[in-house]
């Protein structure tokens, strides 16, 4: 069964009226104000999905600086998960600095059948200790309750392009450190962090810690696939297209010309996120 971990989708009125909320959120308008930013709805990613055989996706929202637009985004990820039956994964959209609103949303989105957090990034402004500080209380309650958390991450070196944060690798460290029990998704190939699990004290740090594909084939050689492999291991590995930025075919055709062997492909193509969010 193949499950993308990691797609995004959007309510109708945020893709109708874009420059509004561009206005209201700094960080959105730094990816999405300009109309080529494709946004997707649930139909649209189901036809994609049926499409190219993808099961089931993890669906997120964006990382909304206010309570308001992601508790509206939210609304939309529980209402297309309970349309299309057995097709989403819930992951929600919650500002993690304010982790007395962040935990009473949490709960809501439980009780409607969400299965993690994220995808977080920090895009306007870097991630800072007063940030990583700030959400350690909500962290901890994540770290309790075994729910994953899709962090976004990237390189810091190379192209520009919009939604390229600057956080150091160092501040993401910080996190993993601090909650070594927390499973944290790491996106798009955490950055380039999987070279440093060669350091043994930093491998032993995290042991809890994915590494997903999102933008691979924008960012990085298919070469990247076998690579990691070796340096994680593929059990570390979660297929996620980031649809609607690029199709999930893409990588498909990528990993099946990877040279991994079929056993270590399956893995990453679900049974790595299925057994994360015990499906
Ligand atoms: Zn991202």
């Amino acid at each position: 069964m193949i499950i993308d971990a990691h797609t995004h989708i959007f309510p109708d009125d945020v893709r109708k009226n874009r420059e509004a909320f561009a206005e209201r959120d700094p960080g959105f308008a730094a990816i999405y104000k300009e109309p080529k930013a494709r946004m997707a709805s649930a139909e649209e990613l189901v036809s994609s999905m049926d499409a190219v055989g993808v099961e089931r996706s993890v669906i997120c929202g964006f990382s909304w600086n206010e309570p308001g637009l992601c508790a509206l985004h939210n609304q939309y990820l529980l209402e297309s998960a309970a349309k299309h039956s057995r097709r989403f994964i819930v992951f929600l959209s919650l500002p993690l600095t304010n982790p007395d609103w962040s935990a009473r949303e949490l709960d809501r989105g439980l009780k409607g059948g969400a299965k993690g957090v994220g995808e977080i990034g920090f895009y306007r402004h870097e991630m800072t200790s007063q940030d990583v500080e700030a959400m350690k209380p909500f962290l901890t309650l994540l770290e309790e309750k075994g729910l994953p958390l899709l962090l976004h991450t990237n390189e810091t070196l190379g192209h520009p392009y919009p939604g390229k944060g600057r956080t150091r690798l160092e501040q993401f460290y910080e996190i993993i450190l601090a909650f070594p029990r927390l499973r944290i998704l790491l996106a798009h190939w955490g950055g380039g962090l999987p070279f440093y699990e060669l350091m043994p004290e930093v491998a032993k740090a995290m042991t809890q810690v994915y590494y997903d594909t999102a933008a691979s084939p924008f960012l990085f050689s298919k070469k990247i696939y076998t690579v990691v492999s070796q340096l994680v291991g593929p059990e570390k590995i979660l297929f996620g297209s980031d649809f609607p930025l690029i199709s999930p075919r893409r990588y498909l055709q990528e990993l099946e010309g990877s040279g991994l062997v079929a056993e270590d492909q399956k893995k990453i193509l679900g049974l790595n996120i299925a057994r994360i969010l015990n499906l």
